[in-house]
């Protein structure tokens, strides 16, 4: 292997880990291709309020779509399913510890 198809690759890989670091430590961003899915329409302004130190707006914000009892039910379990980072960026918003002593968040309103 040459030295120039070294550093191309060496290129290469440089150009894929900084696709990657666009989530560090502290970026709270929702991940692009998993944006929020919220329940009801009182949790989207309250996940927009929250912004990334390091990117500002963690999502993209759309009007909210009714969503049915049973699929809110399953809301939970499917989050747990998402990346790493989606969960990073709900728990953000929405931390464990403050929707377990509120209650289920249902009963709001
Ligand atoms: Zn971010």
């Amino acid at each position: 292997m040459t030295t120039r198809t070294l550093l191309k690759r060496l290129e290469k890989v440089e150009e894929v880990l900084k696709a990657h670091s666009i989530y560090s430590q502290d970026c709270i961003c929702f991940p692009e291709k998993e944006q929020p899915f919220f329940c009801s329409p009182f949790e989207e302004p309250v996940a927009a309020s929250v912004k990334c130190p390091l990117h500002g707006n963690r999502f993209k914000r759309l009007p909210h779509i009714y969503v049915s009892a049973w699929r809110r039910e399953k809301e939970p379990a499917r989050r747990q399913r998402l990346s790493p980072q989606y969960r990073k960026a709900w728990e953000a918003s929405f931390p464990t510890e403050v929707a377990c002593r509120s209650g289920s968040r249902d009963n709001r309103g």
